[in-house]
């Protein structure tokens, strides 16, 4: 131990009273499912955490039976005042058990404690009280005369932020009137579980939100159900050109929130020891599997000696291992799969030429672990520049100018997320006016706010989630100004 190792600092477990075995949450109650039941283990350990059912499209039927019965019968005819109050109360609730749900999500999913106790569960309480201050204005606050829910919301989750993609999804559908059957990923159920037990306890009606656990096939069921007005989809952009497909001709609105490779750009005048803090938030945060994340570092060619070696002995520190101890900034790995993945587009980095480096950090035995890596060398063909890794993975590349600078950030498929570091505002609102990125952050990466809408260009995705924006994805287009997307 050196004279700056901190003593362990586990958050304790015992807040957690899981259930051994999990049913599907429909029109209000836990029912078991047809499918075949399936574990959620913990990424850090592969300890078996609860069982699971899984639903298949019997089941995913009468989820939508039950979510359409809500929307006629209660939902779509109650005044928005009252669904902001239940949308209230589930924010209070989320608040009263945030530290059991920021546990569970760090078990289930295997991110740091830090992270999901003050990031994702604070972002998720946030993200209910936003929306339920909608709920009772949509007339008023320029959406077009009478907004129109939509009817039943078929919505799809991924793995990476569970609970907070559940709020994001949820929160808007149903502050504007539409009743809900969510799909968790496979890999982390829990906190949608839990959420579930809140919705009872805020007493929402029966029906109005209906969680289906299972895989792929669920969630296919699910978006190609015939009686579904709107997807909303988040995840890989395979899957969603697949919905993108199936739904098209269909008068289904899709929402589509797809992969990214953003790239963060430092200019030669940026505040470098802000700048490395930023670039570390952008792709260590979450273990680099964010859509949005930093994953391409731009860094102008002047300074990059300088930046990556600031950047080597900032990694130097972080702490890789147990996601329930406070201290720990870097987590476990979400599945064997991701990992397997992380391994072979690093393997083949090195490959391609690129140079790699990780800090010394001993990895546990047991669970999926990779270390904060960096590439240097990296041109815009390899493919560690190119295809999204979803891990803590960060490409350096340079670039001399601005408009150079410029072509590299959208020389990309996709168009989530870009930063810029620099001293000077005038070339933030340059550059950001030419990045072809829904969300471009300054001198700062990865925030959220409920009030700010975000999405992606090309194939990271169409429609907005958060914000005034937010709301239209989930509103009948009108003939007024209100545009949709
Ligand atoms: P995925 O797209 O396969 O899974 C996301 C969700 O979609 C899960 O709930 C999954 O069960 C469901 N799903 C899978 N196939 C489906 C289908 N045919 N119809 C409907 N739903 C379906 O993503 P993944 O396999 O978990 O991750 C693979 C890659 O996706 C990652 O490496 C990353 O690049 C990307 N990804 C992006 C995000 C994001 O936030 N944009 C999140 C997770 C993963």
């Amino acid at each position: 131990m050196n004279f700056l190792d901190y003593a362990p600092a586990p958050e304790s477990a015992a807040i957690l009273n899981l259930r051994d075995e999990y049913g599907l949450f429909i029109n209000g109650e836990f029912v078991p499912g047809n499918g075949e039941s399936f574990t959620t283990i913990s990424p850090a350990t592969e300890k078996h955490i609860a069982t699971v059912s899984c639903a298949n499209e019997q089941d995913v039927d009468t989820a939508v039976v039950a979510a359409r019965r809500a929307y006629e019968k209660t939902w779509s005819r109650m005044s928005g005042a009252d669904r902001g109050k239940y949308l209230f109360r589930i924010a209070r609730l989320v608040q009263e058990r945030a530290r059991e749900l920021a546990v569970a999500e760090s078990l289930d999913n295997g991110k740091p404690i830090k992270e999901s106790r003050d990031v994702d569960i604070p972002l998720v309480a946030a993200w209910f009280f936003y929306y339920a201050g909608w709920a009772d204005k949509l007339e008023y606050a320029g959406m077009g005369p009478n907004p129109r829910s939509l009817g039943v919301a078929a919505q799809v989750i991924p793995w990476n932020f569970p609970l907070l993609m559940l709020a994001w999804k949820i929160a808007p559908a149903l502050a504007a009137g539409n009743t809900v059957v969510l799909k968790p990923a496979e890999t982390t159920p829990l906190t949608a579980l839990l959420f579930a037990e809140i919705l009872q306890q805020a007493d929402l009606p029966a029906g109005v939100v209906n969680i289906v656990t299972g895989a792929g096939s669920t969630g296919s069921a699910l978006v190609n159900h015939a009686d579904v007005n709107k997807v909303a989809f988040t995840g890989s952009t395979a899957v969603g050109r697949q919905i993108a497909r199936s739904t098209a001709g269909t008068s289904k609105k899709l929402t589509l929130e797809l992969g990214g490779k953003g790239a963060n750009i430092v200019f030669d005048d940026a505040p470098i020891d802000q700048a490395v803090e930023g670039i570390v938030n952008g792709i260590f945060f979450n273990q680099g599997q964010v859509c949005c994340a930093g994953s391409r570092l731009l860094v102008q060619e002047s300074i990059h000696d300088d930046v990556v070696e600031r950047l080597k002995a900032r990694l130097s520190t972080l702490r890789v291992g147990d996601p329930l101890d406070k201290n720990t900034d870097v987590g476990a790995i979400n599945s064997a799969s991701q990992l397997g993945r992380m391994r072979e587009l690093s393997d083949i980095g090195e490959q391609e030429g690129s140079e790699r480096w990780s800090p010394a950090c001993n990895l546990p035995s047991e669970g999926f672990w990779f270390p904060p890596t960096i590439f240097t060398n990296v041109s815009t063909s390899h493919r560690i520049a190119r295809d999204e890794i979803f891990g803590p993975v960060l490409s350096v590349l340079t670039f001399r100018t601005p408009a150079e600078a410029i072509a590299k950030a959208n020389n990309t498929p996709y168009g989530l997320s870009a930063g810029i570091w620099t001293d000077k505002g005038s070339r933030i609102l340059a550059v950001a006016d030419k990045l072809r990125a829904g969300v471009v952050w300054a001198n700062t990466f990865n925030k959220f706010d409920p009030a700010s809408p975000f999405g992606g260009y090309k194939e990271s995705g169409y429609g907005r989630e958060g914000g005034k924006q937010g709301m239209h994805a989930y509103l009948a287009p009108t003939a007024s100004k209100g545009v949709n997307r």
